[in-house]
């Protein structure tokens, strides 16, 4: 085994998984999308392009109509021949960035607590993660931890906005800071903007690619997976400037030979049909009950600004005792209800383990089944 392979953890939460399904749990641990619902054009679309023979090989850089699609739907303007790439999900996007961008020993700085694979990625990749804790209760990073995080060896930054634990959407102030070091220490920026469609409380998203100083120098990755609830589908995208675009296509050819082509056929002809502002409101909506649900129970949540999790601190409900796992498997057995513990988003699971992280992109009655739960299996609550 290489040992860049032995570096990789498996899911570190499979004996939680175990007992969820024995106790017949409602899963609100994972991004799986339960709400909104694919679309019933877009399978129509994919029988359709089955019926139609499209079922080889297509572009290995992506169906064109389906890149013609994003870029007409992307903040900046984009070449869909030359600046965009379809990959197989947000997953294979970020590796690819990663394995284009950096040599082995090079640098990555990255938020923290933050994406779990985020840290498998850059392993993968053989570079070494630099990290700039946020700062809960809003999570935000402190400039100076920043700027501290630069060294010469930097060679990119890795964000994800909106954010998958904390629910931060990283502001323009946040995004201008992050400009000027990035181009005081010549690194190229990587974005993970897969929730980019579920924002809240009237925000607007930017895209690192519309911030000035960074459009030149950055990656967005996005998905399709979240925005239209088709995360089995494994379409995702890559944007960036021609000469970042051409290397990634030849890494994504070669590990891929392109992801299937009749969904990405699908989607494409498809997708623009769905309403993606009334499912950003209706996420919004979610969002909501689950906070009233679990700041009803006592946790201490900072309202996510965007994206589908609510990420709680437990330590009220624990008597002070920091330790997320164990009310993970209390919540479990007492309620009937799966969250996942916080410290495997934190790079030292220590400084996590008072949090949980808890998903709402749920349908609305089994986010109410959840309330009706947890009141039940706390009857002081009630
Ligand atoms: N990035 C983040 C921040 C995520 O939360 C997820 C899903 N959990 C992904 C990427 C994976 O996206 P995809 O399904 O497009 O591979």
């Amino acid at each position: 085994i290489s040992s860049r392979a032995a570096g990789l953890t498996g899911n570190s939460l499979g004996e939680l998984f175990m007992l969820a399904l024995e106790r017949e749990a409602i899963d609100m641990a994972l991004g799986t999308p339960g709400y909104p619902e694919p679309a019933a054009d877009i399978i129509d679309a994919a029988c359709e392009a089955m019926r139609a023979g499209r079922n080889q090989y297509d572009m290995p850089a992506g169906d064109l109509g389906l890149r013609e699609r994003i870029a007409a739907t992307f903040p900046v303007p984009t070449d869909p021949w030359g600046e965009l790439t379809i990959t197989v999900g947000a997953t294979e996007a970020l590796c690819v960035a990663l394995l284009t961008s950096v040599e082995p020993g090079d640098e990555v700085v990255l938020l923290d607590p933050g994406y779990e694979q985020f840290r498998s990625a850059i392993a993968l990749a053989g570079a070494v993660p630099r990290f700039v804790p946020l700062q809960p209760p809003d999570w935000r990073f402190d400039p100076a931890d920043l700027a501290a995080a630069f060294t010469s060896r930097t060679r990119a930054v890795l964000l994800n906005s909106p954010a998958n634990p904390t629910g931060r959407v990283l502001d323009r102030e946040e995004l201008d800071l992050i400009a000027e070091l990035a181009e005081r220490w010549d690194t190229t920026v990587i974005c993970d903007e897969v929730y980019s469609n579920y924002v809240f409380d009237g925000r607007v998203q930017t895209s690192i690619a519309e911030v000035p100083g960074l459009a030149e120098r950055s990656i967005v990755a996005g998905s399709l997976s979240k925005s239209f609830a088709i995360s089995g589908w494994r379409i995702g995208f890559l944007r960036a400037d021609r000469v970042r675009t051409q290397a990634m296509q030849c890494v994504h050819e070669l590990t891929t030979q392109g992801t299937a082509t009749p969904l990405q056929v699908a989607v494409g002809v498809a997708a623009l049909s769905t309403d993606l502002k009334t499912a950003a409101e209706e996420m919004g909506r979610r969002r909501d009950l689950a906070l009233e649900i679990f700041t009803g129970m006592g946790m201490k949540i900072a309202p996510p600004e965007g994206g589908c999790f609510l990420f709680a601190d437990v330590s009220p409900l624990t008597g002070g005792l920091k330790d997320g796992r164990a009310f993970t498997f209390e919540l479990l057995d007492t309620a009937g209800v799966l969250v996942v513990p916080g410290a495997s988003s934190f790079a030292d699971p220590a400084r996590g383990e008072q949090y949980v992280r808890i998903a709402f992109n749920r349908q609305e009655e089994l986010l109410r089944e959840v309330g009706h739960r947890i009141r039940a299996a706390r009857p002081a609550d009630k």
